[in-house]
């Protein structure tokens, strides 16, 4: 949906998108992925407030949401099938189309502040595995050890899932294989900026990477078109270069973003087993939250400082 406003800035943000079963929620639950949501938002919401940047505020926003360990990124990342956590991450500032990514990691804190040392710090765009580590010891970003990544929750569900593997059932829980976290912002100048960050799919194959850190499949930020974040399956949105395709639909179509994004989601992604959503916000301020899974975690917030989130097929509320 796109909602015409006359802000001066908007900023989007994501924690995942899959079957969420409103069965396997209770209030308490629900709650507190408001309030991570709402914690992000205002993160971000600060930063443009005060004429801030765009990319700064998606990447104060996705911090917040890597630090929450209910969302797929960062602290509560979920476990590869050699029980491990892999992280990816992506920012990019559609200002001069800067970017920054990182695959395959597990140590900085905040992965994101990890992709943004690539994009500010280096002459590269992707680094991957021990040695993007390498360059990140190196920036000085805050490292965790893996007591502060784990979270029973993931530990479970990638049991769970191997267990079903082993007895050759499928797993049809796809809310357990989903989330990623991810912001979008138009700031007072007019730029556009987005952020990715996610643990991948749970019980993944060791090495690989989604759609989260590939400009142009789960990131994008252009200021002539708009900015994408998307969550979910990886592969599809990688081959049908999800992010981009939107980009390229505003640019040589003159499709409106809310047409273009909605088309890609729901018309091209869906049909072929894409299921996911995504957020993103047009150099107008305006924004797009499509999905075609059953929710997406996701929340806006405009100059008004109305902070609004959502979790199913519902319209975006102020659950303060
Ligand atoms: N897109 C992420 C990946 O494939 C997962 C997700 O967003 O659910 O790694």
């Amino acid at each position: 949906m796109t909602h015409p406003t006359s802000a001066d800035f908007t900023l989007a943000v994501h924690g995942g998108a899959g079957t969420i079963l409103r069965s396997k929620m209770n209030a308490e639950r629900e709650a507190a992925y408001h309030a991570g949501l709402r914690r992000a938002l205002d993160a971000g919401r600060v930063v443009l407030a005060d004429g801030g940047r765009a990319v700064d505020a998606v990447t104060a926003a996705v911090m917040a949401l890597e630090d929450e360990p209910l969302f797929n990124a960062g602290r509560g990342a979920v476990y590869t099938s050699a029980g491990k956590q892999e992280m990816d991450a992506a920012i990019m500032d559609g200002s001069d189309r800067a970017a920054g990514a990182i695959a395959g990691i597990c140590g900085p804190r905040n992965p994101i502040l990890a992709a943004r040392a690539v994009m500010e710090k280096s002459d590269h765009v992707f680094l991957i595995g021990e040695s993007a580590m390498a360059f990140c010891r190196d920036t000085g970003i805050a490292f965790e050890d893996a007591t502060y990544f784990f979270t029973d929750q993931r530990w479970n569900a990638l049991q769970e899932t191997l267990a079903m593997r082993r007895s050759g059932a499928e797993d049809l829980d796809e809310s357990r294989k989903h989330g990623t976290v991810g912001a979008v912002a138009r700031d007072r100048n007019g730029h556009l900026a987005a952020a990715t960050s996610t643990g991948g799919m749970t019980a993944k194959s060791p090495g690989r990477v989604g759609d989260s850190p590939v400009i142009g499949a789960g990131t994008w930020a252009d200021d002539g078109t708009c900015a994408i974040s998307a969550t979910g399956h990886g592969e599809i949105f990688i081959r049908y270069a999800a992010a981009h395709d939107i980009a390229a639909r505003m640019r040589y179509a003159g499709q409106s973003l809310e047409e273009a994004a909605r088309h890609v989601v729901v018309d091209v992604l869906a049909p072929v087993g894409g299921s996911g959503g995504l957020i993103a916000v047009d150099r107008d301020g305006q924004f797009s939250l499509p999905f075609n899974c059953s929710g997406m975690y996701r929340g806006v917030v405009t100059a008004d400082g109305i902070l609004r989130t959502a979790i199913y097929d519902e319209p975006l509320r102020d659950v303060s």
